[in-house]
């Protein structure tokens, strides 16, 4: 071995225990400086600086040495919140099936969902017990982004007409048995699009439900005075059960003198959950405005992305939140629906907050001031002034999203032949991987 091969392995050797020292130093791994946190379930709206190390938030305080931490982010000027929950998406993609939510009319969630500040979504019920296993496999072992999911309580899920309607595939033993095989993932039932005048799919889910011990989701389907929803709400579902598309206006949500079906305010006495399902078919301004004005207020926002929405009049989860701040809802109220709320309601409490211990999910988001429309299922718009848009998003405190930036490096500052700036401590985008495939 030549004497400066020597040498160099010395310097290297030097230069990587003081590396390893010095990250050794710092007991964080990645510091959010400066940022307005607004944490719903701990009661914090308040400029604070959050604190991340091996993947979760490990303090919260109104000063933290920036010295502690690896890495540094000045987030001053933006809200800091838990990573959103998303809880009504559709996201069996994948397998080819045409007109289907088990196949195209679903889209991958990690195209749609770190940009807008979302870490956590639930599938509205594309698959049941049938081929859960196989969407588990395709689309949810694949995702960056959490994927939970509702059951469908047909056995073939959501895939067409002639399966939706099928009364015989709607079974409650094989849907809890499922639902308790990975109870990890599955934190609902689902039961949608029903057209005839039964209750049986309303009430096969919510034996699947009880079976299971898990909350029921429900789409109402085509509106039946044999069924009507002042009985769903006030009878039919248990408590904690979750009406979505609450501003349809496709079951009576509203009733002739233009106020919310009263079954609404008793189902919700009674503890039903009421939840946005926003879709390219169940929000309506003319259904919204007068019920938020009554005070009608949704426990949770959700999307319902899928093919039909993702470009219409709902952009993505911002752009839904967007549309209650439109309302009049604060940012604060907003926030917790769209987080803390939605994951109480999957009973998934170990998310939507940034408590000490926590799993480091976070959105960084910025509000902006302007002249902006917000568009309905039918096409109208309703002006506001404000939106949000989502900075930077971690998960298990790793950057998966920065839409400007701001935790890198300006280009001119870097060495001349400068290689991936990030550190896999902090960054799951660009971090140094001296063994990477080119
Ligand atoms: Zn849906």
């Amino acid at each position: 071995m030549t004497s400066i091969m020597q040498r160099a392995i010395v310097v290297t050797f030097i230069v990587l225990s003081w590396m390893s020292q010095s990250a050794a130093q710092q007991k964080y791994d990645l510091l959010l400086k400066g940022g307005h946190v607004i944490d719903p379930k701990n009661k914090i709206s308040a400029v604070r600086d959050v604190a991340i190390a091996n993947g979760k938030v490990a303090a919260v305080a109104a000063k933290i040495d920036p010295s502690e931490a690896f890495k540094v982010v000045d987030v001053s000027g933006y809200y800091v919140t838990p990573g959103l929950v998303d809880i009504h998406v559709h996201v069996y993609a994948g397998t080819g099936e045409r007109g289907s939510y088990a196949g195209d009319n679903s889209v991958y969630p990690d195209g749609f969902t770190f940009r807008a500040g979302v870490t956590t979504v639930a599938d509205a019920g594309c698959a049941g017990w049938r081929n859960f296993e196989d969407f588990k496999e395709r689309v949810i072992d694949r995702s960056k982004t959490r994927v939970l999911a509702f059951i469908n309580i047909v056995g073939n899920g959501m895939r067409g007409g002639k399966f939706e309607q099928d009364l015989a595939d709607m079974e409650a033993r094989p849907t809890a048995e499922m639902a308790l095989r990975h109870k990890d993932l599955i934190i609902g039932v689902k039961t949608a699009h029903y057209a005839g005048p039964e209750w049986t799919p309303v009430e096969r889910a919510v034996e699947a439900g009880t079976l299971a011990n898990i909350p029921v989701m429900v789409d109402f389907g085509i509106n039946h005075a044999e069924r009507p929803l002042s009985e769903l709400v006030t009878r039919k579902l248990r408590p904690g059960d979750i009406y979505t598309h609450l501003y349809s206006g496709l079951r009576n949500e509203q009733v002739e003198s233009g106020k919310v079906n009263p079954a609404l305010w008793e189902g919700r006495k009674r503890g039903v959950i009421f939840d946005v399902g926003h879709g390219g078919g169940s929000f309506l301004w003319r259904i919204a405005v007068p019920a938020m004005k009554e005070g009608f207020v949704p426990d949770s926002i959700s999307t319902d992305l899928h093919i039909g929405s993702m470009n219409a009049g709902m952009k993505d989860m911002l752009n839904v939140m967007d549309k209650f701040l439109a309302m009049g809802m604060s940012v604060d109220e907003v926030i917790l629906r769209s987080t803390w709320n939605p994951a109480r309601e999957i009973k998934r409490e170990e998310l939507g907050h940034l408590s000490q211990g926590a799993v480091a999910d976070v959105a960084v988001l910025r509000l902006e001031k302007g002249a902006f429309g917000f568009v309905d299922m039918n096409g109208a718009r309703l002006r506001g002034t404000q939106k949000l848009t989502c900075e930077l998003t971690l998960r298990e405190g790793k950057v998966v999203y920065d839409l400007n930036g701001i935790t890198r490096p300006d280009w001119d500052k870097l060495p001349r032949d400068y290689k991936q700036t990030g550190d896999a401590r902090w960054d799951a985008v660009t971090p140094a991987r001296p063994n990477r495939n080119p």
